[in-house]
């Protein structure tokens, strides 16, 4: 009976946590030291990346090449940060539980319950780079790490810029223009707001938009009813539109539009 020990082994690991671990597998915020030289790239993009060849991450998104391997970004993007998103909720009394970061949900088997955990990671430079990755898995640890990998893999650059007319200021603090994004349900309009607005938006969107490297933004629902995970699809797809949209050089101008990181130049 080799499943049954299974099970039994399963069980052992899970009662094993503490309190304390279990807080640890909750962090919303988590920096994975990279290390270059004891990384080994599969790819032929990531022995570029290596070698030096390939310097700069805006070579990669240019040319839409596929990067398949999350050390490609790491090594591109070193201040990289990785935030995870509150997309589940805590069972509790009196009306709702505790927010967090992994989103359970079970399966009922012949054998059991078999519970899986989901959860969200944003990963961004706070300059331009951002990207949205998904992760599920029977644990919390090996979620929170496919979320971060798909994250990085996923990662897009924007358009910055000041689109406000009350603002006019020509620096990359806002939108230079407005973008919508839509979800299943959910449906979010994000527009250009002058310097010192904030962030308006749902506060994961916020994460979101904190960590593209925008400082100032309006935002509005345009449906509502909506899952946590939906608005926040719709926020990445919003932000997927900056680049996609064709603009007219004199709007560069008038607006100031700036692509990906400014920090460098
Ligand atoms: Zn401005």
């Amino acid at each position: 009976m080799p499943e049954k020990k299974n099970k039994n082994e399963t069980k052992k690991s899970f009662k094993k946590k503490t309190r304390k671990d279990k807080k640890k597998d909750e962090r919303v915020s988590v920096r994975t030291p990279f290390d270059k030289e004891a990384w080994k790239p599969k790819t032929e993009i990531g022995k570029k990346v290596k070698q030096g060849i390939i310097k700069n991450i805006d070579e990669l998104l240019d040319n839409c090449a596929q990067i398949k391997e999350a050390e490609i970004i790491d090594a591109l993007v070193p201040d990289l940060e990785v935030e995870l998103l509150f997309v589940g909720q805590a069972k509790g009394k009196f009306g709702g539980g505790q927010r967090r970061v992994f989103r359970q949900t079970q399966k009922k088997t012949s054998e059991g319950n078999k519970p899986s955990f989901a959860t969200v990671a944003i990963v961004g430079n706070k300059d331009g780079f951002v990207g949205m990755g998904m992760g599920k898995a029977k644990e919390t640890v090996p979620a929170r790490e496919k979320a971060i990998r798909n994250a990085k893999l996923n990662i897009i650059k924007i358009r910055r810029g000041c689109g406000s007319w009350a603002c006019g200021c020509k620096e990359p603090h806002s939108l230079p223009f407005n973008i919508n994004g839509k979800s299943g349900a959910s449906e979010l309009i994000f527009m250009p707001a002058p310097k010192g607005t904030g962030l308006v938006a749902e506060k994961e969107c916020q994460k979101i938009l904190k960590l593209a490297g925008i400082s100032d933004v309006w935002s509005k629902k345009l449906r509502s009813g909506s899952t946590k995970l939906n608005i926040i699809s719709s926020c990445f797809k919003a932000l997927k539109k900056l680049m996609s949209m064709k603009v007219k050089q004199d709007l560069i101008e008038k607006v100031g539009i700036v692509e990906g990181a400014i920090k460098n130049e």
